[in-house]
């Protein structure tokens, strides 16, 4: 990889710096062990991801959206998740770019709000099962933020989306994500009868923050040591490797 290749794909140029972003760092715990095996999953996997982040964070800044099935179920759940958590949010911590100067990485939060009266920093995934990633994740998000935040973030959560059909006999699950269809579950002498499709949120507070935070910075010396060549040959990464 050349070294403009390496800058765009793991970090941000801010104010002169080059930084690697969080999820760059925190790829040194695995994201989705399950899937590695089948490159096609993931990348679908990653494609359903991006389309619930789009789609949540216009729903945040009152944007129109297009009209399916998919988008009004996931407005639908958004909506219930803020009356649900008291969650209320200001634009300007809607995909808010974030920086620690001190560490030396960027990265760009989902959101920042409050839920039920605390400062709050959450993240949205959409894997189907939570990943010690996201632990790492969201300390290195709330980390940056509270560097410069007038109002700390006190707290920090996940809203993870799932969103699958049923089966109405014998409750196995079917997940379909672009062209990729995958069936868990239930029993395989069953000729399923698939339900219409459920969106779920699931609100998950991550307490704890220091020893993650602890563990976030250890990833990230981890990744330094990993990626020490090409560091080296970056004049403007604001640290010795
Ligand atoms: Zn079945």
């Amino acid at each position: 990889m050349t070294i403009e290749g390496f800058k765009e794909k793991y970090g941000y140029e801010i104010e002169g710096m080059w930084l690697p972003r969080v999820t760059a760092i925190t790829s040194v715990v695995s994201k989705y062990p399950l899937f590695l095996k089948d490159r096609g999953h993931f990348e679908e996997a990653a494609q359903w991801g991006h389309f619930v982040h789009k789609m949540f964070g216009q729903l945040a800044r009152h944007e129109r959206f297009e009209e399916t099935e998919t988008t009004i179920k996931l407005s639908q759940t958004f909506q219930d998740w803020m009356f649900e958590n008291d969650i209320i949010l200001q634009k300007e911590d809607i995909e808010r770019r974030v920086v620690h100067a001190e560490l030396a990485y960027a990265g760009t939060l989902d959101l920042v709000a409050q839920v039920k009266g605390r400062v709050s920093v959450i993240d949205f995934k959409t894997g189907a099962q939570m990943s010690p990633e996201y632990l790492l994740q969201t300390a290195g998000y709330m980390a940056a933020y509270n560097e410069t935040a007038k109002v700390p973030s006190e707290a920090r959560w996940i809203l993870r989306i799932d969103h699958y059909q049923e089966c109405m006999g014998c409750l196995a699950q079917r997940r379909e994500r672009g062209s990729q269809v995958s069936v868990r579950g239930g029993k395989s002498s069953c000729n399923h009868q698939w339900s219409s499709l459920k969106t779920t949120g699931e609100f998950i507070e991550l307490k704890e923050y220091e020893q993650d935070l602890k563990a976030f910075v250890a990833a990230k010396e981890l990744w330094e040591w990993h990626n020490r060549a090409m560091l080296r040959t970056i004049p403007n990464y604001p640290k010795t490797v």
